[in-house]
């Protein structure tokens, strides 16, 4: 079991999301489980405040104190001592998601996120209390809460159990370092578009074949980044080396 737990001040944000689809479902079997925490709930004052000027000039930011408050007495009353766990500040600073990372985040039991507003949080909180900085693109959103829904959902879909099939999760895009090959569903022939032959073929080999090329081929034309990192069977590349000549025709 996974246990995500997100520090936020906006905890209704979240409600709708993970009771629907493949993470409603995925906490239902218990394979995962989401917690949401008010971080006001942490604050040291009466007007349980979070946020405070910047030093030097600015707006605000997270005050230290919640967010300290908060993740300590998580550590001390809801996540065991020996569960393997992270603590993540989602941040346009950090460390880009992509597929890998959220592998290696997978790997955790309790995931603790704090989700920044304002102008983001005291540096101390980077300095001093985090494992891990994670950015979900370079730019810049109102709130971590988005961030850490799709953190979820990434990490979430690699859990054993979660999507049904593991062959999808395999397949999909970036699991093996390729775009995924396109996909058709019936009917076999929509407004004169016909799918491919091959695919109706009932011929598993070919199609298995096709995939692959097809694969190669998007991953080729929209993503040629990804071709330097991954191990190329000798037909593979005959294949790009098809495609390159058939670019520079
Ligand atoms: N002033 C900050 C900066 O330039 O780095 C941006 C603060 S942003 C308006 C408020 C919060 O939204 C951040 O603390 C972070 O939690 C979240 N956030 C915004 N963009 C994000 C992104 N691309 N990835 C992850 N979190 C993000």
């Amino acid at each position: 079991m996974t246990n995500f737990h997100i520090l936020t001040i906006f905890r209704n944000i979240f409600s709708d999301y993970f009771f629907e689809g493949v993470i409603g479902k995925a906490q239902n079997k218990g394979l995962i489980n989401i917690h949401t925490y008010d971080l006001r709930n942490y604050a040291e004052d009466k007007h349980k405040s979070v946020d405070d000027y910047i030093f030097g000039g600015g707006s605000m930011i997270f005050k230290p104190e919640p967010i300290f408050n908060a993740v300590e007495d998580l550590l001390k009353n809801n996540i065991p001592d020996n569960s393997k766990k992270c603590i993540i500040l989602l941040s346009p600073q950090g460390q880009q998601l992509n597929h890998n990372l959220a592998q290696k985040i997978a790997e955790f039991e309790d995931i603790v996120m704090i989700c920044g507003r304002y102008e983001g949080v005291d540096e101390r909180v980077r300095e001093n209390l985090v494992t891990h900085e994670i950015s979900i693109g370079d730019y810049v959103l109102t709130g971590g809460e988005l961030p850490s829904m799709v953190l979820i959902d990434v990490v979430s879909r690699l859990i054993p159990g979660v999507v049904g099939s593991k062959d999808s999760v395999d397949e999909d895009s970036f699991a093996k370092g390729l775009i995924e090959h396109p996909q058709y569903t019936r009917p076999s022939v929509f407004r004169d578009w016909k799918v491919p032959e091959v695919l109706l073929s009932g011929n598993h080999k070919e199609i298995l074949k096709w995939r692959r090329q097809e694969s190669l081929r998007k991953t080729f034309y929209r993503r040629p980044d990804l071709l330097d990192s991954i191990k190329l069977s000798e037909e593979d590349i005959l294949f790009i080396d098809k495609l390159k000549s058939e670019k520079e025709y």
